[in-house]
């Protein structure tokens, strides 16, 4: 059996990376961003205002106080995008507007808290200014051609907002992977069939929530499909996703040693398995290959180690593909303090659920109850993996343990 790390390390040796397309800067938001992006002009492109006040000679504010205020001549005012004409002499300020461009000759600013106006033609300043006090100077951020993006990160507003500055009406971003989704089972019906399911036969649920989660990784539901334990049906089913453009099959189910588990013969037959065990729980029958140039993963059925294998290899896996680089490939991960007894015998390592909560001592977790595999509750509200070394005999409450954080 392999480990989580070396099944991943094999996946990622025959992971390709996908192609650009440009799209509209709002379309742009939660892509991969595949492009340098550099500052059109120098930022701030001009000297200006960080307040709204006054513009003046800064020594012409020395000694200045609400009792022993220095009253000066106004002589003009900027308002934001008006252009800055009159220069500054000694003994006189412009009201300038925050963002507007500084008068010429100014050397600070004085907030308009700290003034009072007098007359038409005569303001007060109440408190002095240093040179260069609340201007924001040209090239100050940075400089014209500088770097602002570069490519393999996520778009999020922040971006949105870099990108806008530097004038980009379009972004070239990573394609998202077409990921068809296929569930195996005699025994389950969809959401369409009448409430409850008949005697013998559940609800399919995997095939929905991997949609989803294919979706919350970013990349693309290419199809949703559901197969009966037939090896006909699931060779046929496999042909179909490839030939139809899949990038990558999701399945559940039918990965295993039943006696009707097709999945890994007819990878076999169509493609290459790599491997199909790894030493994990939940989710140890986990299935990896290829068909011509589709990937390949076999997730096991029960919801809960499909959820759990989905999370390790192919939510990874897919944002790989789409060029993300750094810290936003794999899910952050932070020690925790176990609130409970964590039971574990040694074998293989344990991805248990749990929702961990910031406190003023650190992050502590809380497990979601019953974590047999098959259990979907022990998923629901859950915000962290807590991983549970393979050698562990258990972990007592007030210890500490790695937590994969899921949000
Ligand atoms: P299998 O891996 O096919 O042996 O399935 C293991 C367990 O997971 C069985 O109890 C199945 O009924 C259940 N199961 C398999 N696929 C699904 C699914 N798509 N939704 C809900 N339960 C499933
Ligand atoms: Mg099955």
């Amino acid at each position: 059996m392999l480990t989580v790390e070396q099944a991943l390390e094999g996946i990622w040796e025959v992971t390709p990376q996908l192609g650009r397309e440009e799209v509209s800067l709002l379309e742009a938001q939660g892509r991969i961003l595949s492009q340098t992006v550099t500052a059109e002009c120098d930022l701030p492109p001009f000297d200006n205002s960080a307040v709204d006040g006054y513009a003046v000679l800064a020594e012409d504010t020395e000694g200045a106080s609400r009792q022993n205020p220095k009253t000066l001549r106004l002589i003009g005012e900027v308002m934001a995008g008006q252009l800055a004409e009159v220069p500054l002499e000694r003994g006189t300020c412009i009201r300038v507007m925050t963002g507007a461009p500084m008068p010429p000759n100014a050397t600070a600013m004085v907030m308009v808290e700290d003034t009072h106006l007098v007359s038409p033609s005569e303001v007060q300043i109440h408190l002095p200014v240093r040179l260069k006090d609340h201007i924001r100077y040209r090239a100050s951020e940075m400089r014209q051609g500088d770097t602002v993006l570069t490519g393999g990160i996520p778009i999020r507003s922040s971006e949105i907002g870099a990108l806008a500055r530097a004038g980009c009406g379009t972004v070239s971003v990573y394609r998202q992977p077409r990921v068809a989704i296929i569930s195996t089972g005699d025994e389950l019906v969809g959401i369409d069939t009448p409430s409850p399911p008949l005697y013998g036969k559940i609800r399919d649920s995997n095939r929905y929530a991997l949609a989803s989660m294919v979706l919350e990784a970013g990349a693309q539901v290419h199809s949703i499909t559901h197969i009966p334990d037939d090896l006909a049906a699931t060779e046929a089913a496999f042909l179909h996703c490839v030939e139809s453009g899949a990038e990558v099959i999701v399945t559940a189910g039918g990965v295993s040693v039943g006696d009707r588990d097709y999945v890994k013969p007819v990878l076999e037959k169509l493609g290459t398995l790599e491997f199909w065990r790894i030493a994990m729980k939940p989710g140890k029958p986990l299935a990896f290959g290829r068909i011509a140039d589709t990937l390949f993963f076999g997730l096991p059925g029960n919801p809960v180690s499909a959820a759990v294998t989905f999370e390790l290899f192919v939510r990874p896996t897919l944002r790989k593909m789409m060029g993300i680089v750094g810290s936003s490939l794999l899910r952050p991960t932070v020690p925790v303090m176990l609130t409970e007894y964590v039971p574990h015998t040694p074998s293989r390592r344990e991805y248990v659920r749990a929702i961990v909560t910031p406190t003023a001592q650190g992050f502590t977790a809380t497990v979601t109850g019953d974590q047999s595999s098959s259990r979907l509750s022990s998923l629901l509200s859950a915000n962290a993996l807590l991983v549970i070394p393979e050698d562990s005999t258990g972990v007592q409450a007030g210890e500490q343990v790695q937590a994969l954080l899921l949000t």
